[in-house]
Formats: C-alpha cells, structure tokens, sequence
C-alpha cells in the first residue's frame, strides 16, 4: 500500500484550471495547468506556461485608454509609448494594474494556490469524473518542475478515487518521476524528434535525457501513451514519424501514438506577453491527407494511433 498524506498546504503556481476536456486522457477530465518549463518550443501554443514566475498580459485589442493602469503601477513600468505597454525590466507582475483594468486588457497569468484549494476545485467535477470515466489531467509547461506541489495534487485525488494523467516533456530529473508515478494512472509523454540536433534547436535542449526518461515511463507507468506534435519545417516527413513510431514501439508497454498537428492559436498571447513567434508566417496546419499518411506509418509499425488536437 502506499502512504497516502496529503500536504494540503503544500503551494504552487497555476495559469489555468480548464473543465470538460476530452483530448488529455480518457472522459471528461479537469486540466490543471502548472507554470514553468524547462524547454522553449518554436511553436509552443501556451506560451504563458513557460516562466515559471507570475506574467502580465497586455491585450491592446481590449484597451479603452483609460490610463488607470499607468496610475495604479507604483512600479513605472506602464509606458503608453512602447508598443508593447509594458516595461518587462520594472513589472514585478504584483497586478495592480490589472486589478483596476476593468476591460480585461491587462491580465496576471499565474496564481498561487494550495493543494486544498486545487482539490477543492477539482472535486466540482467528480460526478463528470464519476459518469464519463474521467479524471484530472496535470499539465503545463512541465508540470513536474513544480514536481512536489505536483505529487501532492496526485496524491488528493488519488484518496479522492480520481483517475489521474500527467502531460509531460519528459524532461525531467529521474529521482522526480520514480517518486511521482505510482500516483499517476496515465502517463502522456511528449516525444518530439529522434534528430538530437533539431531538438536542441526547435526545443532548446538536447533530447537524450527525454529519450532516456521515456523507457523509463515505460516501465513504471501503468499505462503510457506517446504524443508527437507535427510541426512542418519539424518534423512533419514520413522519416521523422516512422523514427519516433520505431522508438516507440520498442518501448515496453507503450502501444499507441497520437499525432498533433500543429495550430498557430497561441499566437496572441506572443503579442500580449510581448514576445517573439518564432515560426514562420507562411506555416499552416498540416492537411489532412498528410496526417492520414503519417497514421498509417504508425500503424504499419503496429501501434495505435489517433490524429488528435493540442
Ligand atoms: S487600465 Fe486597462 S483599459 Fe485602461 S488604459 Fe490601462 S490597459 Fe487600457
Ligand atoms: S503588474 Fe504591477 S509592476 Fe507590473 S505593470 Fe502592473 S502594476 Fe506595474
């Protein structure tokens, strides 16, 4: 049996609480978000997730002019002759101004909770847990590099009779993971390319760590399914695909593969944090038929595979 205390107080930081999904794990689920990950993908579509630090967003399309931004920050750091409104080097992100923004123009992404209050709000949901088959869905950013604030979350609603799935790099140190999975029904992890040098490129950071880690899922998950975002430029060739199907089927317990097209919905929130899209302008979601293609690879090599969103 595992011991189940659960440290309530236990604190972290969240950007999202997001109900009736059905694309992270099986049912209807609540995705809890945490913030902060270790890798900085080109077409990350939650950008918002990647400092693990509180954020303001500044939204121009909501902004009236009513300048009670600029008197509520103590800090100076609104400059309504900077383009992006927001002097990033003087913003401690504390919210005032957000507070008193009353169109919604500036918004705080991040808020800190205890592990009482995300079980609270997660308990909301237990009757579409209990009707769909469903669970919570921990995701990011990474959400194991908040990974205690992650295991105690896991550990509630484990005692709460909660199905549980974690969305995860898999960049993460292997002590976190042999702690954490005995909570976790459901592991989705991430694999992205089997090319090192792309990955350091297009991600940040090398993939051999991720490699690694992911036989390690494998064995230790009680289930584990492989997602693969299909970035054009990326990824998104027959070769790359059948690589990482390959790895993947040769991976223990592993024997289905979603494919995630790539989307260009996160890209407001590049603007209203005031930083850079780094793909291109001129790349769209993959079609159809090039998806269907890539499926029937994965199938080829005998595993599962659903065309999914993300
Ligand atoms: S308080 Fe909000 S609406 Fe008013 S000027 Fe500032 S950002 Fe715009
Ligand atoms: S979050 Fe605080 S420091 Fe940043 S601009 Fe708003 S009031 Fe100023």
């Amino acid at each position: 049996m595992l011991k189940n205390e659960v440290d309530l107080n236990k604190t972290g930081t969240v950007f999202n609480i997001q109900r009736f999904s059905v694309n992270d794990g099986p049912g209807i689920r609540t995705i809890v978000f945490l913030k902060g990950c270790p890798l900085s993908c080109y077409w990350c579509s939650n950008p918002e997730s990647q400092n693990i630090n509180k954020e303001l967003l500044f939204n121009l399309s909501n902004c009236t002019g009513c300048h009670k931004c600029e008197k509520n920050c103590e800090h100076d750091a609104i400059d309504f002759n900077n383009i992006n409104r927001i002097d990033r080097d003087r913003c401690i992100s504390c919210g005032n101004c957000a507070e008193n923004c009353y169109p919604g123009a500036l918004v705080i992404s991040g808020k800190d909770m205890n592990v009482k209050e995300v079980l609270l709000e997660i308990n909301k949901d237990s009757s579409q847990f209990r009707r769909s088959n469903g669970g919570v869905t921990l995701s990011g950013g990474e959400p194991l590099l908040q990974n205690e604030f992650a295991l105690e979350i896991l550990k509630g609603c484990k005692q709460m009779g909660v199905h549980t799935t974690i969305e995860t790099t898999g960049y993460v140190n292997k002590n976190i993971l042999e702690n954490v999975l005995p909570w976790v029904d459901l592991v989705l992890l991430d694999i992205k390319t089997i090319d090192e040098e792309k990955h350091k490129k297009y991600v940040g950071a090398s993939n051999k760590i991720i490699l690694k880690n992911a036989k390690l899922i494998s064995d230790l998950a009680k289930s584990m399914i492989v997602r693969v975002p299909v970035i054009p430029e990326f990824n998104c060739d027959s070769k790359s695909i059948e690589n990482i199907a390959k790895f993947s089927k040769d991976l223990n317990h592993v024997k289905e593969l979603h494919l995630l097209p790539y989307h260009r919905l996160g890209l407001n929130k590049y603007t209203c944090l005031g930083k850079k899209y780094l793909m291109k302008d001129n790349i769209n979601t993959p079609n159809e038929e090039i998806m269907l293609k890539f499926k029937k690879i994965v199938q080829k090599i005998g595993l599962k595979c659903n065309i999914g969103a993300h």
